[in-house]
């Protein structure tokens, strides 16, 4: 039933949207496209300190001329509205008590230093570090500052196929730790808000970066704890710039917005995507 694809862009609007990202969701346009799919735009507005309605106006304005072409969003509505992540915190809300009637997350207080602090290993990588598990048995009162973290099931391995990056497994307790799902200040973590906006939006297949993989392992579980049902995953490779760097924020030269400034036609950069 490839007619029923929908796929999606998640930008979060922290910044001006850079090349690396447009690249991602390059592809993913061209995998609904392709299918004749539904695209999506999901505005990832979570982080009320970082996400401005500047950002947000721009970056619509910069998908829209790059080429992007989406058929539902928070612009042009659609049958999962509302789109801005800020509008649905009821609907995290619902999933996390799902999970907490469940007994599959525990209130944690630790502070990023106290879990590093904890950790006999210092954290390699550019993932978070892996939470020691201080606070599974803790028992702590009614307290607002405290965060949730799911607890994963140490030792299991979660595998998948991604549809870019092939067979991959993940060991829950070792390559990843007890994550949160609500956040001290009273929001869902990233993790939670995306299982549960790609399930209710329907979306068949998350087009993301590589970067993004082991996250795959951790939603994978939420997914199973909730009951439902999990979309096919494409992790697209990183761009990096002539040293090597991946492409970020940072790159401010890279951002959309200054290509645009400079004259740089979208298509020149799309037609070198799809050559190579
Ligand atoms: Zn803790």
């Amino acid at each position: 039933m490839s007619t029923l694809s929908r796929g999606r862009l998640a930008p979060s609007p922290t910044g001006y949207l850079h090349l690396g990202r447009a690249r991602t969701f390059w592809i993913a346009q061209q995998r609904a496209t392709q299918t004749k799919g539904t695209l999506i735009l999901r505005n990832e507005d979570l982080d009320r300190a970082r996400c401005t309605p500047e950002f947000t106006s721009a970056m619509i304005e910069d998908l829209r001329w790059f080429g992007f072409h989406w058929h539902e969003g928070p612009d042009c509505g659609g049958p999962f509205a509302p789109y801005n992540q800020s509008e649905r915190i009821p609907i995290y809300r619902a999933a996390f008590e799902i999970l907490r009637n469940r007994g599959l997350v525990y209130p944690c207080t630790c502070s990023r230093k106290d879990i590093l602090q904890a950790l006999q290993a210092p954290h390699a990588g550019d993932d978070e570090p892996i939470y020691p598990g201080t606070c599974r048995q803790r028992v702590i009162a009614q307290n607002s500052r405290a965060s949730w973290r799911f607890r994963v099931p140490d030792g299991e391995a979660i595998s998948f196929v991604d549809g870019a990056q092939g067979p991959q497994t993940f060991v829950a307790g070792k390559d990843f730790g007890d994550f949160v799902v609500w956040r001290h200040d009273d929001f869902p973590s990233y993790q939670l808000a995306v299982v549960v906006d790609d399930a209710a939006m329907g979306n068949t297949e998350v087009v993301r970066g590589a970067d993004l993989l082991l996250s795959t392992a951790r939603q994978l579980l939420l997914y199973r704890a909730l009951e439902i049902k999990a979309p096919a995953f494409f992790h697209c490779d990183l761009m990096t710039d002539e040293s090597g760097v991946r492409l970020a924020k940072r790159h401010e030269a890279l951002s959309l917005r200054t290509l645009r400034a400079q004259g740089v036609h979208p298509r020149r950069l799309t037609n070198e995507w799809n050559s190579t």
